[in-house]
């Protein structure tokens, strides 16, 4: 038996928490017996003086066992169960194709998914842009989804970690978010409680990434891979570039529409290919379902090409409830925006940055995302045909196009749009799009 008070005491006098005094704690944020108050000075103090791998182990797991944890060895599934989170970004849309990939390479895949968060695009509402697509199936569609199809994607329950969610809503409101030890644990409970034998992080880095420097996302992604392992649960992360939309579009339909072309093999961006062929090799790899880099990529190939990852898509879509026909006839179910603007450039030169977060926002604008967490999403709004850093560009040609309900929102997308492309005299040096990947 402990005292609330006595466990903040000693993280703010700088102390190293009992695995027994986390798990406390943690259980009272869950019944309530820990305060409000409590709760937000144990937040600060953890700001402070921070958790040492031991301690975010011990929170990671106590919020983990808070609720439900997953189990699936009862299922005997003949391969491991693998997933991937990243930390957010703009024109990502990496999960709707990794999950089918994987699901192909004989991997099981229960993805829970989010919703977007400030300028970032959420999964969840990708798929709720798909007519009859349910993201709140019952425990047992969702487990029969994963067993026969090999992927189901859907979003966050209340019986999951539900200690993070009271935590994670008190951080929010007492400038308490920024802790590297605390969004370790926030992340890694929500992701571990999926029951998962192996999990690959993205870490983006960049002008639309949440952490805000290159060093804070390395800190991070080591955080989350020592974490991650030491609470048994394979785990390695890539950091990616943010420094632009991964993808050519971003909005909800959009990001679906460019989700089936790629996996059809009807387009596949560049960026967008090696982002997503690299989290998924690292998956194949820790699951077991691959030897090495190279083999894994023959494997990710090999089921792009036969047209089966297209094939785990469309099935996963119609097991919950989403028409599967999609793929044949994307028209026929995803909303297209009425306005359609494109942005001209401003002047001419070299797409030199781009201010990913702003696009991120022009997009928020449209009513693709929410300024409150109660906003109603427009699906079909967004932006197409992005230009990319480097790209040379002329007075007046598009850097974007504009998707929107309104002339007016149009063109106010298109002013943010102009405000976040800068465009130079000289090319810069092309980035590179996995910048490292740690292992543990
Ligand atoms: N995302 C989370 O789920 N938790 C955090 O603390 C930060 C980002």
């Amino acid at each position: 038996m402990f005292l609330n008070q006595e466990i903040v005491r000693k993280k703010r006098d700088g102390g190293v928490l009992s695995a027994e005094e986390i798990q406390f704690f943690v259980r009272g944020i869950t019944d309530g017996s820990v305060t409000e108050g409590q709760i937000a000075a144990l937040a600060m103090a953890v700001f402070f003086n921070d958790m040492n791998m031991d301690e975010r182990v011990a929170f990671t797991l106590a919020m983990r066992d808070s609720g439900q944890v997953m189990e699936w060895r009862s299922l005997n599934l003949p391969g491991p169960v693998v997933d991937k989170h990243s930390t957010g970004g703009v024109g990502d849309v990496v999960s709707l194709m990794l999950g089918p990939m994987i699901a192909a390479c004989g991997g099981f895949v229960p993805m829970i998914s989010g919703r977007g968060l400030g300028h970032t695009g959420g999964t969840l509402d990708k798929f709720d842009s798909i007519p009859g697509y349910c993201t709140v199936p019952d425990p047992e569609l969702f487990r029969k989804v994963v067993k026969d199809v090999g992927v189901a994607i859907i979003g966050q329950t209340a019986q999951l970690a539900p200690s993070d969610k009271r935590f994670y809503s008190i951080r929010d409101t007492t400038a308490t978010v920024e802790s590297v030890a605390m969004i370790t644990g926030s992340i890694l409970s929500k992701k571990l409680s999926a029951g998962l034998d192996a999990l690959v992080m993205d870490v983006k880095v960049g002008t639309g990434a949440f952490m805000p420097t290159f060093e804070k996302s390395v800190e991070l992604a080591e955080s989350i891979v020592t974490v991650g392992n030491g609470a048994g649960t394979r785990t390695s992360a890539l950091l990616t570039e943010m420094n632009e939309s991964l993808g050519p579009v971003a909005g909800n339909a959009l990001e679906v529409r460019l989700a089936m072309d790629y996996l059809t093999g009807r387009a596949r961006p560049a960026r967008l290919h090696e982002v997503t062929m690299a989290l998924c090799a690292e998956m194949l790899i820790l699951g077991g379902l691959a030897a090495n880099e190279a083999e894994a990529r023959t494997k990710l190939q090999a089921g792009l090409d036969s047209g089966e990852a297209a094939e785990r898509f469309s099935r996963m879509v119609a097991a919950l409830g989403g028409p599967a026909d999609l793929i044949e006839r994307p028209d026929a179910y995803l909303e297209q925006a009425p306005v359609t603007v494109a942005v001209p450039a401003l002047q001419g030169g070299f797409i030199a940055t781009v201010d990913t977060r702003g696009l991120g926002l022009a997009v928020v604008s449209l009513g693709g995302g929410r300024r409150r967490p109660e906003d109603a999403i427009d699906f079909a709004v967004g932006l197409s045909a992005l230009v990319e850093l480097g790209d040379a560009i002329t007075v007046g040609q598009p850097l974007a196009m504009v998707h929107a309900r309104t002339q007016a929102a149009a063109e106010q997308a298109v002013r943010e749009v102009q405000a976040a492309y800068h465009i130079g005299a000289i090319k810069p040096a092309a980035n590179p799009v996995v910048y490292r990947t740690i292992r543990p």
